[in-house]
């Protein structure tokens, strides 16, 4: 036995992140803007992603006099969504980069560095060249680390060799992970796909690429020489467990493999062995393809700056923020935004679309010194791909509800073209009006 066997209205004009279409109806009827709040109030964001970069343009439109700083040392913005597309072939590494000035709007200054120290108690923020920037708002929207560093054997520069690939290192990276995924759907062998045991933004990327791996060697009529395996960290295949089940039944329709509560610790690039621990221990598997997907964590600068929970996710860092309103549970001038928060779901764009207007109701009533009204549910979603040209969009909140946009129009756990055409072309639009404030 080897363990393997076998805002309600831009809501619906929205649909999460994923409905494109809905989404430039959106844009065309945006509400009408109420008139901007005078105020000297310095406010520092930290990283201009997803995140950061859709709360400046929304601040800059709510604020007069504001100084509003943002600071990031990353000069390209990385359409993060775009990177599964890019590793299945269907789009090059440029699709996903553009540059982060492009997306800032007058009024925000750019600091082209990162933050290096934040002192939440003194209220300042120092750059890595040595600035030290005063606050009375802090916004930290700085994403997550990708911990390759904790799996002995892997490093970015095998990314494209000895069969390995990893989705998650960048546009590049997933260039050249689409390269090593192409030979092996062609020559056969084993493949092995999983996930890491800490939070992780897109969870359903993962299970995305496994897919996508499948179909390919179905196309190519390879499939008989071609076995795939796919190692759950835990004792489920997704975070809502219908969504887990359905996961479940297609892995067995389509012969993928499946171990759970197995996470990978361990590589040798050379003899192309994956070691896993599992509750009996470590195994070790051989491979001939693997997606490695490390563990994710707060940025060191988060993680030393007091402001990460210190009862929860003790080896992430996220930070402790109050799950509806988005406010440091400690320090009340700080808020979280984007996968950095330590929230029990949300670690994507889509959740980012909904965080951000929360996060900027709560400051503008901050500075106006009343209570803010708007509450994060948790929204997320995920438009999982399970074949080329097929998808289930699958959105959620923090109870594990599902909350379709469209009920009784898109199933959720439906494979549809319509769900594949969100990924693959209304998602980016509908990313690029979020990023300019206007969703
Ligand atoms: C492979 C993949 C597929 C995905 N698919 C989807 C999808 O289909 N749908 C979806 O909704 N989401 C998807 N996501 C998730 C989505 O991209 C992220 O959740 C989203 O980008 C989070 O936004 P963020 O601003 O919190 O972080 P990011 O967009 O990562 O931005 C963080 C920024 O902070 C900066 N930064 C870091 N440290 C510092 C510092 N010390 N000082 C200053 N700045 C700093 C970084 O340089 C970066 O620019 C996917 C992600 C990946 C990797």
């Amino acid at each position: 036995m080897n363990g393997f066997d076998g805002v309600v209205s831009s809501r619906r004009g929205f649909l999460g992140l994923a409905g494109g279409s809905a989404a430039l109806l959106a844009l065309g009827s945006a509400p009408v803007q109420a008139a901007r709040v005078k105020t000297a109030a310095r406010i520092i964001i930290l990283g201009a992603g997803a995140a950061g970069t859709a709360l400046a343009n929304r601040l800059v439109d709510r604020l007069e006099g504001a100084e509003i700083t943002l600071l990031d040392a990353r000069k390209q913005h990385l359409y993060q969504p775009g990177f599964t597309l890019i590793a299945a072939g269907l789009k090059p590494a440029g699709y996903s980069v553009s540059a982060t000035k492009d997306w800032l709007p007058q009024g925000v200054t750019l600091i082209e560095e990162a933050a290096a120290e934040i002192d939440p108690v003194a209220r300042t923020v120092t750059s890595t060249g040595g600035t030290v920037l005063a606050y009375d708002f802090l916004v930290v929207a700085t994403g997550l680390t990708l911990d390759y560093d904790s799996i002995p054997g892997m490093s970015l520069d095998l990314i494209g060799s000895n069969g390995i690939g990893s989705v998650y290192a960048g546009p590049d990276y997933a260039a050249k992970t689409w390269e090593a995924m192409d030979t092996f759907t062609s020559e056969g062998g084993v493949g092995l796909f999983s996930r890491p045991a800490t939070e992780m933004k897109c969870a359903g990327a993962p299970l995305k690429y496994t897919f996508i791996t499948d179909d390919y060697a179905v196309r190519k009529g390879t499939r008989d020489k071609v076995e795939i395996k796919y190692f759950a960290h835990n004792k489920a295949f997704f975070s809502v467990p219908i969504v887990s089940e359905k996961v479940r039944m297609l892995f067995g329709e389509r012969d993928i493999q499946t171990a759970f509560e197995h996470v990978l610790i361990a590589l040798d690039p050379g003899k192309r062995i994956a070691t896993f621990q599992t509750p009996e221990g470590t195994r070790e598997e051989g491979y001939d393809f693997i997606n490695v997907i490390p563990p994710m964590r707060a940025p060191d600068v988060v993680r030393a700056s007091g402001l990460s929970w210190a009862d929860k996710w003790t080896d992430q860092g996220w930070i402790e923020v109050d799950k509806g309103t988005l406010r440091h549970a400690r320090f009340p001038e700080v808020f979280g935004l984007g996968d950095i928060c330590g929230v029990p779901k949300g670690k994507t764009a889509a959740s980012v679309k909904w965080m951000v207007p929360v996060v900027e109701d709560h400051l503008v009533a901050q500075i106006e010194g009343r209570e803010g009204t708007q509450i994060y549910n948790g929204y997320t979603s995920c438009p999982l791909i399970t074949r080329i040209g097929k998808a289930m969009l699958v959105e959620f909140d923090y109870n594990d509800n599902l909350t379709p946009s469209f009920p009784g129009v898109i199933a959720p756990l439906e494979e549809l073209w319509i769900s594949w055409l969100m990924k693959e072309i209304a998602l980016k639009p509908t990313y690029n009006a979020m990023l300019r404030g206007l969703a």
